[in-house]
């Protein structure tokens, strides 16, 4: 077996994180290829070592009062590395990294190189510590000349570079261009490299390390102690991308699913706990009914309204043309009969909401147009909902029973997510009471 091990920030924030670490790496012999994120905050109020960089960079070689702070910026960095350094008592020295470090911010060198030595010094220490093979990203994870990631050269390099070693080190959310110029993925980006190390080296496992269980069923700002994923699909985690987002990566998926490979989320501080699985396909019968609750607020909706409209041909296209006109993106778009709905982003929407209603009026001449907003969506998601009979009925009585008025419900035609639109003021109270009826009364 092959495991490819990701850890992120606030799991490699200090020595003592380190030692965590290596504790789960060297438990299981499978776990050959490790990816670190840079440290992350050790408590709620510090400073992510990725931040500290994009800073120091930002004060490098501007103006003369700049330059103290920019030298006192730059050491703090090294700080938080030689206390690392320090705290796993390993004989490592750091001088002439952080002289080159300095020369390549004087020189302006570039933001992205700037952020990606967070992950390029940690692991240099990670692979010191483990006694693993160090591979620099930069030599392995390829860009174009206009920063687009290159997939299938990247997995060439990589899976030809990775076959040489038993174990490495591979620092994630960087690589390089043609001409050598570092570039880094999106924030966030380590979780990336872990997926595309996984799919070159086809790993049976792609565990992913954080300072969370896995998922849970629902926010844990809106239900208390809610239950945590055991199983997911890879097509459920889209349709709850709502709430996936800031525990992994969105465009951490792709590689890894498309060699079937799952991804396991566990945290570093309660290892025995076995996480969320996140899968293909599965024929596990899941807990609950449902998988997962998501949503999000402050979305607006047009309503459009026109007799026979169904039986126009290019209705839809021409009043999707003047959102795309107007560089608008589309949430949601439920439609009945003569009527058609479409939820956008407040924000975006509202400073051009007269040009829209002006291009909607030319293009199909409406009967009626209506606008709604502080509006919120919930997605209902779940793969045993195919199986099981009245689910919406329960979400109906359920919201019914908590005074929660439905602006809207929607079920896709893959019958793996129902779309539930309320006002912003019922949100909280809607999750409560569809959690309460799939979840609570079912312990
Ligand atoms: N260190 C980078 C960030 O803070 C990348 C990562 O942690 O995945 O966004």
């Amino acid at each position: 077996m092959i495991k490819v091990v990701k850890f992120g920030g606030s799991s490699l924030a200090s020595a003592e994180q380190f030692k965590k670490v290596a504790r789960i790496i060297r438990k299981d012999q499978d776990r050959r290829y490790v990816i670190p994120s840079a440290p992350g905050k050790r408590t709620p109020d510090d400073t992510k070592v990725t931040d500290m960089l994009y800073s120091c960079y930002a004060l490098a070689n501007m103006d003369e009062d700049c330059d103290e702070e920019f030298e006192e910026q730059l050491n703090r960095i090294r700080e938080r590395y030689e206390e690392i350094i320090k705290g796993l008592d390993l004989d490592l020295d750091l001088t002439d990294e952080f002289r080159t470090i300095r020369e390549n911010f004087i020189r302006r060198i570039g933001r992205d190189y700037a952020a990606s030595r967070g992950e390029y010094l940690n692991g240099l220490i990670m692979s010191a510590y483990l006694g693993y093979d160090f591979i620099d990203a930069a030599e392995v994870i390829q860009f174009d000349e206009a920063g687009n990631f290159l997939a299938d050269e990247t997995n060439q390099i990589l899976s030809g570079r990775i076959r040489e070693v038993e174990r490495a080190v591979i620092p994630g959310f960087y690589g390089a261009m043609p001409d050598g110029t570092i570039k880094t993925f999106s924030r966030g980006g380590s979780d990336i490299t872990g997926s595309i190390v996984a799919r070159a080296i086809h790993a049976d496992m792609y565990e992913n390390w954080t300072d969370v269980s896995g998922f849970l069923i629902a926010d844990p700002r809106i239900i208390k102690n809610p239950k945590a994923i055991d199983v997911i699909t890879y097509r459920e985690l889209r349709e709850l991308s709502y709430m996936g987002a800031t525990v992994l990566h969105e465009d951490a998926i792709f590689p890894v699913r498309r060699e079937g490979i799952p991804i396991n989320i566990r945290n570093t501080n309660i290892p025995e706990d076995k996480g969320t699985l996140i899968v293909e396909g599965t024929c596990r019968k899941p807990r609950f009914v449902i998988t997962g609750i998501a949503g999000k607020k402050d979305f607006a909706s047009i309503t459009i309204e026109k007799a026979m409209m169904n039986s126009e041909v290019g209705f839809c296209k021409k009043v999707l043309e003047v959102f795309e006109d107007n560089q608008i993106s589309i949430e949601h778009m439920p439609s009945g009969i003569d009527t058609m709905t479409i939820f956008v982003h407040q924000d975006e929407f509202e400073e051009k909401e007269q040009k829209v209603i002006a291009g909607i009026h030319r293009a199909v001449e409406p009967d009626f147009l209506e606008l709604e907003s502080d509006l919120a969506l919930i997605a209902v998601v779940g793969r045993g909902m195919r199986a099981t009979r009245g689910t919406s009925g329960r979400i109906f009585s359920a919201l019914a029973h908590a005074n929660v008025n439905v602006k809207m419900i929607d079920q896709g035609s893959s019958e793996l997510n129902i779309i539930i639109g309320v006002r912003n003021h019922d949100f909280n109270d809607a999750i409560r009471a569809i959690y309460d009826i799939f979840v609570n009364t079912m312990i």
